[in-house]
């Protein structure tokens, strides 16, 4: 069932040991197991087998052009939110007839690009949007299909940075301004508005905000109708979550099963966007001890991964489970594990009882497969990580790790 496992007291991907990696690639290192990406993307899809469904993979989780063509060879769709993501995309072969494009602040030329590629849909979230892609559509003699972005106003339980569908945030346009934005797009020449989309957040451990955002959809859908706007895609987007500590969220089986009773009879075709889901654990980052520091009131793991490489225990103050990569069976310390970044922020984990490390030793960050190496930079001049996926017996490099060169290639 877990494809990452201690054997011999060794943690190991698959079949290929971490610290064997760690030594021949070097760190920080993100490690993927493919067989757990396969096996996600399987239990996901498989749990909306009764609906009449595409799932549509969140590129930005984890954007790894072999993650996408891994995904892509399984029969993904692609939720982009750039058009560098749409690159990516389709140059991992996804078909442009499975590809939603979601965002706030699309661009005339990212419009165009995914136009070009006659994508599935957008998920349009402003009527200025909307006007936007009319245009652009017009100018290019072709007819955009698009959904509007519900902001259902309901609470996801999660963190504020990463709730997305209550009446204060940016996102989607709420049902009084949308049903004008409806009525107007019917007008337009150039979009055709045959869905309905809402993503409310990301992390969420129960499916209760999920099915009270579907209702309110439903409702809607009912009132569009009336109008004689016909809706026949229903996108629910991502968001269910993942253990990172204790979490218990719902398998998506769960989801699948809820949203199968709710949609029956319905008719409509629905589109899913997971992606933390999908990617988030079958990932983990690897981190070579530095330093050990102890202070009067602390003891310090200084290693060699920091913010730039796994933001999220900065930004969202979130946790990730770490353990050593070799076992050993010196005492347990209470250690703050920290990066070399001139930040206070920038740390991994606090508090963690870790069995005693020294300098060499090597550590891994579980739960970093998604908006780990998507969200790092290269702040303090440091070069990004490499990525491995481990398949079975196979090691592939996904990405080399960066240089001093790729570091300037840009500059002048
Ligand atoms: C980020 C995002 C997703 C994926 O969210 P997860 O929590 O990773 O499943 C899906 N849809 C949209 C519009 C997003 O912005």
């Amino acid at each position: 069932m877990h494809h990452f496992e201690f054997k011999n007291n060794e943690l190991h991907a698959e079949n290929i040991s971490i610290a064997e990696l760690a030594n021949e690639y070097g760190t920080p290192l993100y490690v993927y197991s493919a067989a757990t990406l396969r096996r996600h993307f399987k239990a996901f899809d498989s749990a909306f087998t009764g609906l009449d469904h595409m799932t549509c993979y969140s590129v930005k989780a984890n954007s790894n052009l072999s993650v996408l063509r891994l995904l892509a060879e399984m029969g993904a769709g692609m939720d982009i939110v750039s058009g560098g993501e749409l690159f990516r995309a389709l140059k991992a072969g996804v078909s442009s007839s499975k590809i939603v494009f979601s965002g706030v602040g699309k661009k005339a030329y990212e419009i165009a690009e995914a136009l070009k590629a006659d994508i599935l849909m957008f998920n349009v979230e402003s009527v200025g949007e909307m006007h936007r892609i009319n245009e652009v559509a017009m100018s290019m003699n072709k007819t955009a299909r698009i959904s509007f972005r519900i902001n259902p106003d309901v609470d996801p339980k999660t963190h504020p940075y990463i709730s997305t569908g209550m009446k204060k945030n940016k996102f989607g346009l709420d049902m009084v301004t949308a049903k004008e934005a409806y009525q107007t797009a019917k007008k337009l020449s150039n979009v055709n508005p045959v869905g309905i989309d809402c993503h409310i957040g990301s992390q969420l451990t129960t499916i209760e905000p999920f099915l009270e955002a579907l209702d309110k959809l439903l409702a809607f859908r009912e009132e569009l109708g009336l109008l004689g706007i016909e809706i026949e895609h229903l996108d629910l987007g991502g968001g269910l979550g993942i253990t990172y500590d204790e979490e218990q969220p719902p398998h998506p089986k769960e989801f699948g099963e809820a949203l199968s009773k709710a949609l029956e009879g319905k008719n409509l075709k629905v589109i899913l966007e997971p992606g933390r889901v999908i990617a988030g654990n079958a990932g983990i980052l690897v981190t070579e001890v530095i330093y050990t520091k102890k202070t009067p009131t602390k003891d310090f793991l200084i290693v060699d991964a920091a913010m730039n490489d796994l933001v999220r225990p900065s930004l969202y103050q979130s946790y990730h489970n770490i353990s050593e990569v070799v076992k050993n069976d010196r005492p347990v310390v209470d250690y703050d594990v920290v990066g070399p970044i001139c930040e206070s922020g920038d740390f991994l984990a606090k508090d963690r009882e870790i069995p005693e490390l020294m300098q060499g030793e090597l550590l891994a960050v579980y739960s970093a497969g998604a908006y780990g190496f998507t969200m790092s930079s290269n702040y303090n001049s440091r070069l990004r990580a490499a990525e491995i996926i481990v398949d079975g017996d196979d090691v592939i490099v996904a990405r080399r790790r960066e240089t001093y060169e790729d570091l300037l290639n840009l500059e002048s």
